[in-house]
């Protein structure tokens, strides 16, 4: 059942509602059956450039970036308002794009709400800072500035949270911005287009172009008037990104992909150890950038815990977002989910053993959707490709430890440095872990949850920058230094 409120002028650029400028257009379908959801403009490099010089006009024409950076976060807590208000169309939207759990969807609008209510308090409580200069004769202080034009660019697999992540820390900064999503999954980005609209964003401060990544977010990533590019997404297109953007030298920042592993430990409680290594890979079927994709268990309890997750795992349901008994649904596509099984095959082909999944469900209710089982590789060898590349899907991986120095020794053999997990009955070992790996989130006894007023981020090549916390508003403000000679 298509949006019935999704009309064809998709593109928001310059407060105007539009077309593409090449008559363009594209279907969405959702992943769970194939079913047409909407059909959206699809955007070029015409429609690119005309929403930067929209935002360009806008943020150099002064009054929204002079601004009262507490009039903005006002604006961003009339925004979640709007979200809460509106929670469930937004939900079932998101759930039609991605095919993911109803419930999952509507779990993320608490969390954007959350985000814009976050950032909608943090603007205006820190515009900068005296500093001493040493002498009675001088006055000096470091002020906030927005960085200006902002270009963003975003995946499919949570839609309007990554988007969230950028947009309100943008507008509490006073910065302008032109949102490119994922052409996967563009039905919030315009909901929320309105929804910014209706809270009293001005005309070129918000501009939306849908379209694809090498015709509209390299527009985004090279124009010599964008100022900052942020992008979330896979490593290779954030190394792509981070080369188009170079020669302008604009600031750059991006949240890439993560191998995250999750340390067992044999003194860790079993049952939230087994609870918490499913939650952490089969969680949207796996298409999480944090996904606990890595087990790493302790030698005495890796057959115990291993058995008991395999036995688990070919329980989960499978099913569609609206379907009530469903506790993980679809991958995005048929390309990924090739990609997935390829990324079986191969490690299957260097060693692991596969102890469970490594296929299409069987069935009618799956014929239309593209499905993969809960997948268990067991025995990886360290440095392989099972354990070093990203298959983003429901793929768990697992690999033995002896001791405490061989667990953060393998959790950090990778160049990927987004988030891990430790999981121990002995609180000292898991500070002590926790400190030693390099990963930009570390979850003790638990995995995923994350917190609006915390930074959020990769170590190594998961990325560059922050989002969230005080630093995630500071990727989008420059700092100036200004001295008075009394
Ligand atoms: P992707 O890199 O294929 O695409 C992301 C975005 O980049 C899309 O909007 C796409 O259109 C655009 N894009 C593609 N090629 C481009 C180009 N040449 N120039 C400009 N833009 C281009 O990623 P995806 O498949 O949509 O998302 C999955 C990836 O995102 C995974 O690797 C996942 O780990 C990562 N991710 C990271 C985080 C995080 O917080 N670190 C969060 C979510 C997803």
């Amino acid at each position: 059942m298509p949006h019935a409120d999704i009309p064809a002028a998709t593109l928001f650029i310059d407060g105007e509602w539009r077309t593409a400028a090449e008559g363009g257009t594209r279907e969405i379908h959702c992943p769970a059956d194939g079913t047409l959801v909407a059909t959206v403009a699809e955007g070029s490099r015409t429609d690119a450039e005309q929403a930067v010089a929209a935002a360009r006009r806008a943020f150099d024409e002064g009054t929204w970036a002079s601004s009262s950076a507490w009039d903005r976060g006002d604006l961003l807590l009339r925004v979640a308002d709007i979200l809460v208000r509106d929670k469930a169309d937004f939900a079932r939207a998101e759930s039609l794009d991605t095919g993911k759990r109803l419930v999952e969807s509507e779990f993320d609008m608490d969390d954007i709400a959350a985000c814009f209510r976050y950032f909608g308090k943090l603007a205006g409580t820190d515009s900068g800072r005296v500093v001493d200069t040493g002498s009675p004769d001088a006055i000096s202080r470091v002020q906030y500035e927005p960085v200006g034009v902002c270009g963003m660019i975003t995946p499919w697999n949570f839609p309007l949270l990554q988007v969230a992540w950028k947009v309100a820390p943008a507008i509490a900064a006073g910065d302008t911005f032109v949102l490119k999503p994922s052409e996967l999954t563009p039905s919030t980005a315009i909901l929320l287009m309105r929804a910014l609209t209706e809270a009293g964003l001005p005309a070129g401060v918000g501009n939306l172009v849908l379209g694809t990544g090498p015709e509209v977010g390299s527009v985004l990533a090279e124009h010599p008037d964008v100022d900052l590019v942020s992008f979330t997404g896979g490593l290779h297109t954030g190394r792509t990104i981070s080369a188009l953007a170079a020669p302008t030298v604009k600031k750059v920042a991006l949240e890439l992909g993560g191998k995250n592993p999750n340390v067992v430990f044999a003194d860790a409680d079993f049952d939230t150890a087994v609870d918490f290594a499913l939650t952490a890979i089969f969680l949207h079927s796996g298409q999480v950038c944090s996904a606990g994709a890595r087990l790493i268990v302790q030698d005495e309890l890796h057959d115990r815990l291993v058995d008991e997750i395999v036995r688990r795992a070919e329980r989960i349901r499978i099913g569609g977002p609206f379907d009530d008994d469903a506790e993980t649904g679809p991958l995005i596509s048929e390309a990924h989910l090739r990609k997935v099984e390829d990324y079986v095959a191969k490690s299957v082909a260097e060693g692991a053993v596969l102890r469970t999944g490594g296929a299409r469900p069987e069935g009618e209710r799956y014929a239309a959707g593209h499905f993969y089982l809960p997948t268990v590789l067991d025995e990886v060898r360290q440095g392989s490709y099972a354990v070093t590349e990203e298959s983003f899907g429901p793929v768990l991986t697992v690999e033995r430890f002896t001791d405490e120095d061989d667990a953060v020794r393998i959790a950090n053999d990778t160049h990927y440095g987004l988030a891990g997990a430790v999981f121990t009955g002995d609180p000292a070992k898991a500070q002590r872990v926790a400190n030693r790996l390099r990963h930009g989130t570390v979850w003790i006894n638990d995995f995923h949850p994350y917190l609006p007023q915390a930074e959020w981020g990769g170590f190594k090549q998961s990325g560059i920058g922050r989002e969230l916390g005080r630093a995630g508003l500071g990727e989008y403000q420059e700092a100036k230094h200004v001295y008075q000679n009394l």
